[in-house]
């Protein structure tokens, strides 16, 4: 809940990890407990795949409208992956974080390093880890039919995007996805109070050593 007299400032609340350790688990039960917290939703040029729906997944554009934007500074980062654009829409999570909403990002490693340059201070960064390699193919295998090219393709990200788990202030082992809840929790109950996050404490303590 926002607490009206003693307004904080909002968080970014990044989420990284390969591709089968819990993330979109992760994200959609956080979203569900915090309602105050808004998932950031990216810009890009590839075209939806099925079941996409536009300004849920992502906000899909056109390249021109894109590079406009870019060039117009909208986008907090933007990257080119596979061919196509990508961007953090600026306006809105400028908007959540000044309104005391905290902001969840699902994105890769590189995202969450460009992020730092646009807003280190407000962001935090936490790493899901799966509990072993072998755990995390099976999740994959049980998760799609991908063909074992496709896996083998995966398997293979997995373990660069693995290999910056020390970039993150916070590492979960996803053994089970309650007790990863309960580490969420715990963290963003401590990010929450942070004294930089509370500016209402400034008045605060000026009124509370006020002389008579
Ligand atoms: P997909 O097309 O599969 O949804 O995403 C492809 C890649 O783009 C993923 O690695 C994802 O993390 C990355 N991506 C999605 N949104 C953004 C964004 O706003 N900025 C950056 N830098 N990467 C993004």
């Amino acid at each position: 809940m926002l607490n009206k007299k003693r307004p904080r400032r909002g968080l970014m609340l990044i989420l990284s990890g390969p591709s089968g350790a819990g993330k979109t688990v992760l994200s959609r039960l956080l979203l569900d407990e915090y309602k105050d917290m808004q998932l950031s939703v990216s810009a890009t040029t590839r075209a939806p795949r099925e079941g996409e729906v536009d300004g849920q997944h992502y906000h899909f554009i056109d390249e021109d409208s894109f590079r406009q934007k870019a060039e117009n500074g909208e986008f907090m980062e933007w990257a080119e992956v596979f061919g196509a654009f990508y961007g953090t829409p600026r306006a809105a999570v400028e908007a959540a974080l000044a309104s005391g909403h905290d902001v969840l990002f699902d994105i890769d490693w590189q995202g969450a390093q460009q992020l730092k340059q646009a807003a280190a201070s407000d962001l935090v960064k936490v790493f899901i880890l799966p509990p072993s390699l072998a755990e995390l193919e099976m999740r994959l295998r049980k998760r799609d039919q991908d063909s074992e090219s496709v896996i083998a393709e995966r398997m293979a990200r997995a373990r660069d995007e693995i290999s910056h788990w020390g970039e993150y202030h916070y590492v979960i082992v996803n053994e089970d996805v309650q007790s990863s809840m309960n580490d969420l929790r715990a963290i963003l109950s401590a990010e929450r109070r942070l004294r930089k996050r509370q500016p209402w404490l400034n008045d605060f303590v000026r009124n509370l050593i006020l002389p008579f």
